[in-house]
């Protein structure tokens, strides 16, 4: 089922961000929404006794400066992290999908949605991460999808085209762009290029339907990587997480095989598997969940970290792996056990 969500009735927007020229634009997107203006956007964002759940029915968008913290390190529960120049950074918080498994539900205190509109200070401490990345024969790795879906709010924020602009003419710096978005127009009508590669996630179609509420389904996110790879946008593909379901060995194969046909593996430089998992303190959270099965698993509580037990790990990891590489070659798998 997909959730229609009925969003941004209302936008909050900080004192200090309301002549900022970002926060102009974005308003002059929503016409209709009413103005709210707030001293500080954790007044809203942060305050306790909210309800998750129902929040994500109707978020609220706040329009905000982030003031410190413009990037942050890997950690041993990200993909990207085994680059040793990987970065990411938060120019949103929260997603318009809602993914059962998604460890946001555990990482805030509601679901409105944080725009930071100051990019021009992301820009800025980004050039300074790039003259003192660890490793300087090879450019740094920035994710800036990471706690959103980036891609699902271009039409509203226009933040990746922004930072494409940027990065363009650039040769010290890839920016991965994670989503599960079907914006197949986007990268007809912009130029592509080398500084940028769109890593879509991909699940059965079945899960898909069941767990990626409002995201759009495998057929069209499988249409706009073909656009994309037509018009020679870089492209990477993670199978994360894979899940442990009934039934899922057979809907793993038969999803394999799908992408075997449907793919354009020649185009696709990269891909990340992973299973399950999630901190420990975002899953306690996420349990107060209603309306999910998914997370009912016996899974298992390992140090900080909470996942399949590992021969499960590692079985539902082989499960993909093994037929994907009549695709595409083992250097190019990156797994995540
Ligand atoms: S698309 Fe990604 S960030 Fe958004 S809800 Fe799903 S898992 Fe979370």
């Amino acid at each position: 089922m997909r959730l229609k969500v009925k969003a941004f009735s209302h936008i909050y927007v900080e004192d200090a961000a309301r002549e900022h020229p970002r926060a102009l634009a974005i308003l002059k997107r929503f016409p209709n929404s009413q103005v709210v203006f707030i001293d500080d956007y954790q007044n809203v964002f942060g305050r306790g006794r909210q309800d998750f759940w129902k929040q994500k029915a109707s978020p609220k968008l706040i329009l905000a400066l982030k003031k410190d913290n413009f990037l942050y390190a890997g950690n041993d529960l990200l993909q990207g992290n085994q680059s040793p120049n990987f970065c990411y950074n938060a120019l949103v918080l929260n997603c318009p999908y809602d993914c059962h498994y998604c460890y946001l539900q555990g990482m805030y205190a509601g679901a409105n949605m944080v725009a930071f509109v100051n990019l021009e200070d992301y820009f800025e401490a980004t050039n300074q991460a790039i003259l003192s990345r660890s490793d300087p024969e090879n450019p740094l790795h920035l994710a800036i999808s990471y706690d959103t879906d980036l891609m699902a709010l271009e039409g509203k924020l226009g933040y990746v085209s922004e930072w494409i602009a940027w990065a363009r003419h650039r040769d010290d710096i890839l920016m991965e762009i994670r989503t599960k978005s079907a914006r197949g127009r986007f990268f007809k009508e912009m130029e592509p290029t080398t500084t940028a590669r769109f890593a879509w996630t991909l699940s059965p179609e079945a899960i898909s339907k069941r767990y990626e509420s409002g995201a759009p389904g495998l057929s069209q996110r499988l249409r706009a990587i073909n656009s994309a790879a037509k018009a020679g946008w870089r492209i990477s593909i993670c199978v994360d997480p894979i899940l442990q379901l009934p039934g899922s060995d057979g809907l793993y194969k038969e999803f394999v095989e799908l992408l075997s046909k449907e793919l354009p593996w020649e185009n696709i430089e990269r891909v990340e598997l992973g299973v399950f998992r999630v901190g420990s303190t975002f899953f306690k959270r996420m349990l107060k969940r209603q309306d999910t099965d998914l997370l009912q698993y016996p899974y298992e509580h390992d140090k900080n970290a909470v996942s399949y037990k590992r021969e499960e790990r590692e079985r539902l990891v082989e499960g993909v792996l093994q037929p994907l590489l009549k695709n595409i070659s083992k250097e190019k798998i990156f797994v995540w056990t």
